[in-house]
């Protein structure tokens, strides 16, 4: 599995459509402070699945949606979109039966937020254990956020093993075990 493209449209300072194309091996984003880099980020996290807003720098949700500048005025949804070679057929089963997928989200002001996958509508729970199981999640350490090392350095240990969890891949069997569990 491995992304192909992010598209940001309305997403926090990318109020019109923006491809980011994501080649094999590892990508730099670079650019003066306040560009834009870190939102960047935080529209692969969320695309994923993410719902803390904390992690979003925001205090709800609908922050993530553009809100406006001097001379553009805000925006009523924001949507991103993850594109997935999928030619090695790792994606979770549900998941796996095409060489391209395309999950989306998108969140609209006083509706909330709805996912598709690969054109059909799915659930939360859908996308965040199909990134899961893959180990890419929105919690995933591949993902590091600013500060975040000096995070895990002064983590409590129940803490750190979470992250161990998410690099062995388990996180997605802890989650169905928690669901388990509530039923
Ligand atoms: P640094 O190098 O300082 O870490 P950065 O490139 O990571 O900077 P970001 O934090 O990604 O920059 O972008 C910050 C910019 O995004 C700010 O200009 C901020 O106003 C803008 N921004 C954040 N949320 C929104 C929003 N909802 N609507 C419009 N602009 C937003
Ligand atoms: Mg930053």
């Amino acid at each position: 599995m491995q992304f192909t493209k992010l598209r940001l449209t309305g997403f926090k300072s990318f109020v019109d459509p923006t491809d980011l194309h994501i080649a094999h091996g590892l990508t730099g984003v670079v650019g003066p402070n306040g560009c834009g880099k870190s939102n960047l980020l935080e529209a692969l996290r969320w695309v994923m699945g993410e719902n803390r807003p904390t992690a979003m720098r925001g205090g709800g949700m609908e922050d993530v949606i553009f809100a406006g500048a001097a001379t553009r005025p805000a925006r009523n949804f924001a949507e991103v979109s993850i594109h997935i070679d999928n030619t090695d057929r790792l994606a979770p089963a549900g998941f796996n039966d095409s060489d391209h997928l395309e999950i989306v989200r998108r969140i609209t002001r006083d509706v909330g937020s709805a996912y598709k996958a690969g054109g059909k509508d799915v659930r939360a729970r859908d996308v965040q254990m199909l990134f899961a199981d893959a180990s890419t999640g929105a919690h995933s350490p591949a993902l590091v956020r600013q500060g975040q090392i000096s995070e895990l350095i002064n983590a409590k240990p129940k803490a750190r093993r979470r992250i161990l969890e998410e690099a062995a891949g388990i996180s997605g069997l802890y989650q169905r075990r928690h669901e388990a569990e509530l039923k």
